[in-house]
């Protein structure tokens, strides 16, 4: 039987779904977990859903742990992080009355 591309599509965002709950868990393996729930999501050009974006470093891939390896803070409507790994910050608007 052969998949159609968004039932490949949906599949992908199944397993991206289930590395990032692995990564949460997995404190040892979390920052593998996210780089490779993001080469499915290139591979197959599936958009990372926004909840699972902001957990995530997009500078050195590392699971991002609020207190721990990050800290996250919020302003004019912007969510921003610190990773502690690579120093840098990364930014996440907030959906929150807009489409
Ligand atoms: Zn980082």
């Amino acid at each position: 039987m052969k998949r159609n591309k968004s039932e490949e599509k949906e599949i992908a965002l199944e397993r991206i779904k289930i590395l990032f709950e692995e990564a949460r868990r997995s404190e040892k393996y979390a920052d593998r977990y996210v780089e490779l729930a993001r080469k499915i999501a290139m591979k197959l050009k599936v958009k990372m859903p926004s909840e699972l974006k902001r957990r995530f470093c997009r500078h050195c891939n590392s699971y991002l742990r609020p207190g721990k390896n990050s800290r996250i803070r919020a302003s004019r409507g912007k969510l921003i992080s610190y990773c502690f790994k690579c120093k840098k910050y990364s930014r996440f608007v907030y959906h929150k009355n807009r489409l």
